[in-house]
């Protein structure tokens, strides 16, 4: 099974990284920005809640996430391998998905993490939020905050995975096309 974690900081290209990983290797993609997105739109309780922290642009708590990731494990049991894309984003949603993948007898076989500049991050998101229909994405302050917040609470992820030597950096700032070329020569390597 092949199991990765998608990191980065937002606009980095995680989503779009993601969707060409599913394309060649047909794996399964959990992003829980998605799925909390998606309980939003469903007007479900946990979505109530969550949007209140996505509306300040702060994470929302570990356990929701943490909840939410460990159902979609459970409920695919036939899975090629899945996608991580934009979790874990704090160290205890890290130890947190260890154990889930003890738990459910799978490992992670690698963090691939894109480096993209502050600079080129607002550029993208703000130009996403033309066409994203997120509102999170239009306003200045909020994807500020959004990048203060990978800053202080996700980065340190990056060391957690480093130090069991799973981590694999990438410059973000190349092309779609060579960031992809990138990351599948890192899992083919595998
Ligand atoms: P994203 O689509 O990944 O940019 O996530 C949008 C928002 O959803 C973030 O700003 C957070 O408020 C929330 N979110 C997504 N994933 C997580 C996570 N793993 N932990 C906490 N909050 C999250």
């Amino acid at each position: 099974m092949l199991n990765l974690v998608l990191f980065g900081p937002p606009g980095a290209g995680k989503g779009t990284q993601s969707q060409k990983l599913i394309e060649r290797y047909k794996l399964i993609h959990l992003s829980t920005g998605d799925l909390l997105r998606a309980e939003i739109a469903a007007g479900t309780k946990l979505g109530l809640d969550a949007k209140r922290y996505m509306d300040c642009g702060t994470l929302v708590p570990d356990e929701v996430v943490i909840g939410m990731i460990e159902n979609k494990i459970k409920s695919n049991p036939e899975a090629k391998g899945f996608i991580f894309d934009g979790f874990p984003r704090t160290v205890p949603q890290a130890t947190a998905l260890d154990k889930m993948c003890y738990d459910n007898k799978i490992s992670i076989s690698a963090m691939i993490s894109l480096k993209v500049d502050v600079a080129e991050l607002t550029k993208r998101i703000v130009e996403r939020g033309k066409t994203s229909g997120r509102t999170d994405d239009q306003d200045p302050d909020l994807v500020g905050e959004r990048i203060a917040e990978y800053n202080n609470k996700t980065a340190p992820v990056s060391d957690y995975y480093a130090k069991k030597s799973k981590a694999h950096y990438i410059d973000g700032m190349q092309s779609i096309e060579i960031v992809s070329n990138e990351i599948f020569k890192i899992v083919d390597s595998l």
